[in-house]
């Protein structure tokens, strides 16, 4: 027997509607180049964002077209993520660090009809317009005024199409199931592959966001984004704060440390969240300028994600901002949130060093997603905290294919999506990252986690930085080898470094030698680039230390 309720989609659109009716104050704050600081409130954002779905139906876009965005953070862009997808099409943000053949390749695999771009983007547009076959018009996010003079085809001006329509246009009832938005991976492990998230995805994910044991967002918070928009929907904000009605913070590109703090400061931010180099930037930023966040800032969470959190980030939030760090982890193919790490009941009254301990974990899984362990032949392992295996992943919110990648579905008859990282689930269900499965050193015998090294490392007040890569060896098959960057100023030997670890990791799994750099490479994402790594130090040969 059937219940007797009533049946809605879960659509997008409904998020912005409810918005701009429930929190039609709520104000979306936006650094850009063309207005220094710009308020809009959810009310506004609905009412252009509809202008725009009436503009894109005029120009011929229907239900399943992709429309690409290359913007940073900013009210247009929030725009494009109810206006587009509450249109029925689909939303393909492109991220602009990726190198140009990558966009080129994105955008053309994607079919991308339109293109949306900043205006700081023009010159990286003019260059790329040629090679993208089926892009029949780009639009520039600005006003006339604003809007220079460029060699791109088919140009179009966002505020004259905003302009140019009536505020008449009503959202279309969907299929909860249809797509929503379109991400392409970093490409830290290939050739960026299409996440295609729906409707249905995308709000159950941002639904479990707000609640209190993930990020606890709520009406009374002001969120500031400093992940990009183009990286997982910016770990899925827009939507959770139009859900919750959370005033929003959006930088543009200024996240130097000097604009963030201002932020923090001017729109009295309660809740950040970013990838750690982010976060260590502006905590040298702001320990530089010996400025005093507790006193200053009303900060109280921030959620780490996308590499694992440093423990002196989380130990400098805690001791000078007062402000609890949130790990958690996801991936593209994940929307992103699967796990946070939160504490229990039986956490409270803890001492810092205990809490901290914990913080260095990814955390608990999510309703709605479920994790586990298993080795290298598929069998179930132990959630004892020890046992480290592969992470597998399935739920509401996880891919189930690539778009436009031909073959089965790269999940289990079970559902279970591989993500290739390496972990271990305590007792209490906190997952802790060990690795990337081909980050793993595989000495003897043993993994030693490239993780748990780098961490060590940064803990020393000289290193700003440190990656690990396995080096191939003769008798142990590989060891591992530490690229560090010290901090500006800061004087440390080999050996000192060495010493520093010795008691901080097993003495077997201590790295065989130390190589000091000024810079280690990142992907488009902040991440780590270790593939870069590996071909740079392809050819190391250990001698000893
Ligand atoms: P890409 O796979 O192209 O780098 P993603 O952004 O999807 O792009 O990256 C997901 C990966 O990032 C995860 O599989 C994991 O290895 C890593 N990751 C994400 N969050 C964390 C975290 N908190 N700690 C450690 N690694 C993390």
């Amino acid at each position: 027997m059937l219940g007797l309720m009533q049946h809605h989609p879960l659509l997008i659109s409904s998020l912005i509607e409810h918005a701009a009716s429930a929190h039609s104050k709520s104000q979306v704050v936006s650094h850009s180049t063309d207005s220094p600081t710009h308020r809009c409130t959810y009310s506004d954002i609905n009412r252009r964002a509809k202008k725009i779905a009436g503009a894109l139906t005029a120009l011929g876009i229907r239900e399943g077209d992709r429309v690409g965005s290359l913007a940073w953070n900013g009210y247009r862009h929030m725009e494009l993520f109810f206006g587009i997808s509450g249109m029925g099409a689909v939303l393909h943000t492109v991220n602009p660090r990726l190198f140009p053949e990558q966009i080129e390749y994105i955008v053309n695999h994607a079919e991308d009809e339109y293109l949306f771009f900043d205006i700081g983007f023009s010159s990286l547009v003019e260059k790329l317009a040629p090679t993208l076959k089926t892009v029949k018009g780009f639009i520039a996010m600005t006003d006339r005024g604003n809007l220079p003079s460029l060699k791109i085809p088919n140009l179009l001006c966002y505020e004259d199409l905003v302009a140019n329509q009536y505020s008449n246009y009503d959202w279309p009832s969907l299929d909860e199931n249809t797509a929503s938005s379109l991400c392409y991976t970093s490409g830290t492990t290939g050739n960026p592959k299409g996440v295609l998230y729906t409707h249905r995805s995308t709000l159950l994910h941002a639904m479990q966001t707000c609640m209190p044991d993930s990020m606890g967002l709520s009406a009374t918070d002001t969120l500031f984004i400093a992940t990009p928009m183009y990286h997982v929907n910016a770990w899925g904000m827009p939507y959770a704060c139009a859900m919750t009605g959370a005033k929003v913070v959006l930088p543009g590109a200024a996240l130097d440390g000097e604009s963030i703090y201002r932020s923090m400061l001017d729109e009295a931010v309660t809740v950040s969240l970013g990838v750690p180099t982010v976060w260590l930037a502006f905590q040298q930023y702001v320990k530089e300028k010996n400025l005093q966040p507790k006193q200053d800032l009303i900060l109280n969470r921030v959620l780490i994600g996308g590499a694992a959190a440093p423990r002196v980030v989380v130990e400098t939030f805690e001791e000078s901002f007062g402000a609890r760090v949130i790990h958690a982890w996801g991936m593209t193919e994940t929307s992103p949130l699967v796990t946070l790490c939160n504490p229990l009941m039986k956490h409270h009254g803890e001492n810092l060093e205990e809490r901290i301990k914990l913080q260095s974990k990814q955390g608990r899984v999510q309703f709605g997603v479920s994790i586990k362990l298993t080795d290298d032949n598929g069998k179930t392992l132990e959630q004892d905290g020890k046992t480290s295996g592969h992470l597998l992943v399935r739920g509401h919110w996880i891919a189930s294919k690539y778009y436009h990648v031909e073959g089965r579905s790269f999940l289990d008859e079970e559902d279970w999506f591989d993500t290739g990282d390496i972990a271990t689930i305590d007792e209490d269900g906190y997952m802790q990252i060990t690795d990337r499965a081909k980050d793993l050193i595989k000495s003897g015998g043993e993994w030693i986690s490239s993780i748990a090294l780098e961490n060590a490392a940064t803990r020393h007040p000289s290193i700003a930085e440190a990656a690990v890569i396995a080096i191939a060896h003769q008798k142990w098959q590989e060891r591992p080898l530490m690229i560090v960057v010290a901090k500006n100023d800061c004087e440390i030997s080999k050996q000192e470094l060495l010493d520093y670890l010795g008691d901080k990791v097993a003495k077997w799994s201590l790295p065989d030698d130390v190589v000091f750099v000024d810079e280690l490479p990142h992907t488009a994402t902040g991440k780590l680039q270790k593939m870069k790594l590996r071909e740079q130090f392809g050819n190391f040969k250990f001698h000893s230390v």
